[in-house]
């Protein structure tokens, strides 16, 4: 690993980040008095900090860096491509070779008709251009009161004012005014938290139900489409019991509303196939991408539409584009990320053989005495943390307190494992080997020993209500 000496001492860089730097999702002046880690290189699936730790990263950066760090093929496709032609847009009437290929190579991975690119620069930007595609599609058919939305509860669609208005995160809604008009949410399938006395099987059938009640209640002369990730992320992996897809897959085909899947993070290998609405046998009609899409080495996103929604499309003028639609080295980057992908069979790999073994590993976590539920799917997994299994508690103490102190353990065990409220996620690099997951799951045991015994100490050992 090659380890960068040219910088500053750690408080320093700490002491100018805190004066200057502003965080996202975060407490400015809490994180000020604390100091950020300083991650300074990374290689394979560890990352290594200022002070010369080294991390097993169990989140592949932000769900990511799927082909892991370092490397060398993706540098040179940048600087290849730097070299040869840095920027150009394709607004006016010109396109250049990235663009072409990586579209084409889309096409190719993704399932049925799914054969055209309009490109963005984050997920967030690509669901902003949902909104508005959705909508349009609606309006060149004839049908402009077709406008509404409808999402889930604690779905993750990104953080600009369209796609946070998409998702479903009180906290995001309650600042800036959002969501913005006809966006409708309908409860979340997280039966471990909301399930109540329900089968998981029952509850999955009540929650995927709400889509047809809303589409119902709403009409479906003003519903323009639906979209979910097939797995919610950053909600906190939330696997939905198994009946709930089909009865998803059987409102959609009843009704004539669009379908987008919001592959973000599901996409390029995560669940185990190409694509996470594979996985859960559904096929939309346009999905977001992201992420994966670049394995995180530049920025960039998309939605990968149908021939349908395209040629609806196509013979409008359609008011919309960023700068950086296809910028030439996001999508040489992607389009080599893509090619590693293929060449070393990295979605076999998952499917194959290390989301098994990794799924035997995650799912022995559940014997933990903090651990409830213990879900996963491909190379996204969640625990959920309880002071009593057989009662599904919550915590007396606020939501995500005892999530917080666990995940201060893993930090102090050089493990990346994120919260969400008191469940705790996982979603490391596709390449990670078996001795690497060894590693992780070793530091997560230990972290949630520790962290429970911190629970203990503080005393919030104790089952709300
Ligand atoms: C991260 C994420 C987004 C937003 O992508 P950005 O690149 O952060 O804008 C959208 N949808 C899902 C499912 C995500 O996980």
């Amino acid at each position: 690993m090659t380890i960068i000496t040219n910088h500053m001492p750690t408080a320093e860089l700490q002491k100018l980040d805190a004066a200057h730097h502003m965080h996202p999702f975060s407490t400015q002046n809490e994180l000020a008095a604390k100091g950020a880690r300083v991650i300074t290189s990374a290689d394979g699936v560890w990352i290594q900090d200022s002070e010369g730790n080294k991390i097993i990263d169990g989140m592949a950066g932000l769900w990511c860096v799927n082909v892991g760090y370092g490397r060398d093929r993706l540098v040179q496709a940048a600087a290849r491509q730097m070299a040869e032609l840095p920027y150009y847009n394709t607004f006016f009437m010109t396109t250049h070779v990235p663009a072409i290929a990586l579209s084409q190579k889309l096409a190719e991975v993704a399932p049925g008709d799914l054969n055209h690119v309009f490109y963005a620069g984050s997920g967030s930007e690509a669901n902003d251009t949902n909104i508005r595609m959705v909508r349009t599609y609606w309006a060149e058919k004839g049908k402009p009161t077709k406008k509404i939305i409808i999402s889930r509860k604690n779905a993750y669609h990104g953080s600009t004012l369209g796609g946070a208005s998409l998702g479903g995160m009180g906290g995001m809604h309650a600042q800036g005014g959002l969501p913005i008009p006809d966006v409708y949410h309908i409860d979340q399938p997280n039966w471990w938290a909301e399930g109540g006395d329900m089968s998981p099987e029952e509850f999955g059938l009540e929650r995927a139900r709400q889509l047809e009640q809303a589409i119902h209640d709403l009409g479906e002369d003003n519903v323009a489409a639906f979209i979910a990730e097939p797995v919610q992320g950053a909600g906190g992996v939330i696997v939905p019991p198994e009946t709930y897809w089909p009865e998803i897959k059987r409102i959609c085909d009843k009704y004539e509303i669009l379908l987008i899947a919001d592959e973000v993070i599901c996409g390029f290998g995560r669940t185990g196939n190409w694509f996470g609405s594979e996985t859960v046998g559904w096929t939309p009609d346009i999905m977001t991408i992201a992420k994966g899409l670049s394995s995180g080495y530049q920025p960039i996103g998309g939605s990968i539409v149908n021939d349908e929604v395209a040629s609806v499309i196509g013979a409008c003028e359609f008011n919309h584009g960023y700068t950086y639609n296809a910028h030439p080295v996001a999508a040489a980057v992607a389009l080599e990320n893509i090619n590693i992908l293929q060449e070393e069979k990295v979605v076999e790999y998952v499917r194959d053989d290390i989301a098994p073994y990794l799924k035997q590993k995650w799912e022995a976590l559940a014997d933990h005495p903090m651990v409830g539920e213990a879900k996963i799917v491909g190379m996204m997994g969640s625990i959920a943390l309880t002071p009593h299994k057989e009662s599904r508690a919550k915590f007396a103490a606020d939501a995500g307190s005892v999530g917080y102190i666990c995940r201060e353990r893993c930090f102090a065990n050089n493990l990346i494992m994120r919260h969400v409220g008191d469940r705790m996620i996982i979603s490391p690099p596709l390449v990670i080997t078996r001795a690497e997951v060894d590693v992780l799951i070793e530091r997560a045991v230990k972290s949630l020993d520790e962290g429970m015994a911190r629970v203990k100490d503080a005393g919030l050992w104790e089952a709300a209500n």
